[in-house]
């Protein structure tokens, strides 16, 4: 049953308190290996649910629940929360400290391997639109945001609490060091929008590095049209291989061990890109081009 102070007024999961009472009561430790490390400040969960522009008619997941504590908040606000957990230790927990709602699924299993497909269909056939919402485990940020996207679920958005490192990388523009082949892949998929930076405190344990909750707007159509999209990641990967050459000589290690600089030369020339640039100074449009010259020329 949902915690009831003495006034009669609902005590919320993430307090320090409730907290520490929740994981006292069931034995529970911390497994760092699984990145967890939970919230215990409301400011910080409201600010996160928030950027989420969830209503009544939506449906949320969660991945990484721990005790429910962003979950709770969820149930509050969405129509339709199901929430992912790797860890068995906590299926009790969740399963008691989030029976007062009706409208939360508890889904046992690591979010990389389970269908997301299939909970979609299961789970959110009835709403409107759906957000990820989530304190995610740093551990396997990437690899999570990489399957959300390239599965192109049908989402609202993405709002998420990440190493703030990743955030600063995943938001960056062309032209600065945090800009790789990760803004790339993001930016194509979504539009990244920093919401807020996070003190340690928040956190029990506290994580050793620092955090960031990101908002990405997941876009209808990609910002630029491309003749094959695994050819054009291929392109974007290769032009980041080794950071400190140029545009020229990492295509050439990936794309041109046979034929030689003129072919080279002549795709950048119609590509409109100068041989001695660098690949964190190109935009999506000019790796789009590229990967579209290439892809002509023959160079897979
Ligand atoms: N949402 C809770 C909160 O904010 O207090 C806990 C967040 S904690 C940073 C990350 C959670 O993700 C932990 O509960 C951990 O067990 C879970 N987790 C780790 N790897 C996972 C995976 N591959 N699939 C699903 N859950 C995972």
């Amino acid at each position: 049953m949902k915690e009831i102070n003495s006034a009669g007024a609902r005590i919320d999961i993430a307090t320090p308190k409730r907290t520490k009472d929740i994981i006292g009561k069931h034995g529970f430790s911390f497994k760092k290996s699984l990145g967890q490390n939970f919230l215990i400040d409301m400011n910080i969960l409201n600010k996160i649910v928030d950027a989420a522009e969830l209503d009544e008619t939506m449906g949320a997941l969660e991945i990484g629940p721990g005790i429910g504590a962003l979950t709770e908040r969820l149930a509050q606000t969405a129509a339709e929360v199901t929430a992912v957990e790797i860890d068995t230790r906590l299926i009790p927990i969740l399963e008691e400290v989030l029976a007062p709602y009706p409208n939360v699924g508890v889904v046992h299993g690591d979010v990389l391997k389970v269908d997301l497909k299939q909970i979609f269909e299961e789970r959110f056939s009835k709403v409107s639109k759906v957000s990820v919402v989530a304190n995610l485990p740093y551990y396997v940020t990437t690899p999570i945001l990489m399957k959300l996207l390239e599965e192109r679920l049908p989402l609202q958005n993405i709002v998420v609490m990440i190493q703030k490192e990743v955030a600063d990388r995943m938001a960056a523009r062309p032209g600065g060091k945090d800009y790789g082949s990760l803004s790339v892949a993001v930016q194509y998929y979504c539009e990244p929008e920093l919401v807020c930076t996070v003190p340690h405190t928040v956190f029990i344990p506290q994580p050793n590095v620092e955090s960031a909750v990101i908002k990405l707007k997941v876009r209808d159509t990609p910002p630029v049209q491309v003749a094959d999209e695994a050819h054009f990641f291929q392109v974007v990967q290769a032009s980041f291989a080794q950071r400190r050459k140029t545009i020229a000589n990492n295509l050439k290690a990936r794309f041109f061990n046979e034929g030689g600089r003129e072919a080279l030369e002549a795709a950048l020339q119609e590509a409109g890109i100068e041989p001695q640039r660098r690949g964190e100074t190109l935009s999506i449009a000019e790796f789009a081009r590229l990967s579209d010259v290439l892809l002509a020329a023959g160079r897979v």
